[in-house]
């Protein structure tokens, strides 16, 4: 079948890297794509927020299956679009990308079902927020209701700072996307990351991670997009998994369904886990961006199988085959990421480095110039192990690291620090 993946990071690359090796797969194509992924699939230009657009594009190309990677077009309904247009997608719908899209929405669905999340308030306007502030008093996490690239989230130790996101957000400092707050219990506890399959009916669990959101080492310095991320997360044990599925994933997906917009495509979970048990932070509506990384290395070419039953409505029938392993990744950024960087330095050593189902460097903002891999971005490449340890996949990923021969790009050295 011909498939066409939508996207440009290393979320995307991993998504072809795991696509390619199924022998399903004849032509795959990646708009926008990026350098990286020139061995595996042929580039497409095209605007990918667009319907009419990629529509356009798969019925000139014959395409089989459209993937899409980045919450952008779900959050445009171009998933809705090529449905309407008999076209086969993974990737929830407008109306179920809204799990994502809306922390009120999100907290109003785990009302409706039952799932355990941090007790929650929804304002309007500046005053009764702040009103809701000093009766709940800190710590305290004040977010914005929209899409804000991960910036709209404020984890208040005092009351000050949660009143002054407050009035930052009806400020206008995200736009839109804070004209409306929500006000959340702060909870304690380790995070981690569970990824589900979705077909509207059925889920099929398929895996955990967790990342390293801060840019230094330690888990210090500003919030980035990911610096690295493992799988499996030690912190979510089976039992605990078991307590997500029955009494978040089911019941969230239950809700959807009885609500007319059923959610198909994965479904990332962002947990709390606290004696034992979790509660759920967020849903993200897609893959993560480094988790897919590893989550594809350790699925490998039985994603496609997957990822096609679930477009097709046909979970039920699936299981996934695990190996007994590890994944691990690291992101090299450019120097001074998450703030300003310089684009289009050289990045050399690639070539040489080995590629194969236990190492693989995938690439996020490159391009090729000259025929030399260049920088194109803030995360750059995730150098990708994989092993029948943690240690082992760590082992793998930082000889790909240290193979790298890029002066202007710089990574955390302690990916897997707390699992290992
Ligand atoms: P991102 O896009 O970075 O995942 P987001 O903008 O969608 O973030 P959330 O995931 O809801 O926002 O929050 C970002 C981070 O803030 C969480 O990963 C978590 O560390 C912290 N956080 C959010 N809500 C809470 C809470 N109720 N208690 C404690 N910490 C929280």
């Amino acid at each position: 079948m011909n498939i066409l993946i939508l996207g440009s990071g290393g979320r995307e690359h991993a998504l072809a890297w795991a696509i390619r090796q199924n022998p399903k797969c004849d032509r795959l194509f990646v708009a926008p794509g990026n350098a990286g992924m020139e061995p595996l699939a042929r580039l497409a230009e095209l605007d990918i927020l667009s319907g009419p657009a990629v529509i356009g594009f798969c019925e000139e190309n014959a395409i089989d299956l459209v993937v899409i990677g980045p919450e952008a077009p779900l959050a445009a309904g171009v998933a809705d679009e090529l449905r309407a247009a008999g076209i086969l997608v993974f990737g929830p719908s407008r109306a179920a990308a809204m799990l994502e899209a809306s922390k009120s929405f999100t907290k109003a669905v785990c009302d409706a079902c039952g799932a355990p999340t941090a007790a929650w308030a929804r304002f309007d306007a500046a005053e009764p927020a702040r009103a809701y502030i000093r009766a709940q008093g800190a710590p305290i996490v004040v977010k914005a209701d929209g899409l804000a690239a991960g910036k709209g989230v404020t984890v208040a130790m005092t009351e000050a700072e949660a009143v002054a996101a407050v009035d930052d957000a009806f400020g206008g400092a995200f736009g839109t996307a804070g004209a409306e707050v929500v006000i959340e219990e702060f909870m304690e506890g380790e995070e981690a990351s569970f990824f589900v399959l979705c077909d509207g009916t059925d889920c099929l669990p398929i895996g955990t991670a967790q990342d390293h959101k801060r840019v230094g080492d330690g888990d210090t310095g500003p919030n980035t997009g990911g610096m690295g991320a493992y799988s499996p997360a030690p912190v979510l044990t089976e039992a605990i998994q078991d307590q997500v599925m029955a009494e978040i994933v089911r019941p969230t997906v239950a809700e959807m369904a009885r609500r007319g917009t059923p959610f198909q495509g994965v479904l990332y979970a962002g947990l709390m886990i606290e004696g034992g048990r979790a509660r759920l932070v967020e849903y993200n509506v897609r893959f993560g961006d480094p988790e897919c990384q590893v989550l594809m290395m350790r699925l490998g070419a039985q994603a496609l199988d997957l990822i096609l039953a679930c477009a097709e409505g046909r979970l039920g029938e699936m299981a996934v085959s695990w190996a007994d392993d590890h994944a691990l990744t690291v992101v090299l950024a450019a120097k001074g990421y998450p703030g300003a960087y310089e684009k289009g330095s050289m990045i050399g050593g690639l070539d040489a480095l080995p590629e194969d189902s236990f190492r693989m460097v995938f690439h996020a903002g490159t391009a090729r110039r000259d025929g030399q891999i260049v920088a194109t971005g803030g995360r750059v490449l995730a150098a990708t192990g994989r092993g029948a340890t943690l240690a082992e996949a760590h082992a793998r990923a930082y000889a790909l690291v240290d193979g790298i021969d890029w002066p202007e790009g710089f990574c955390r050295r302690d990916i897997g620090w707390r699992a290992l």
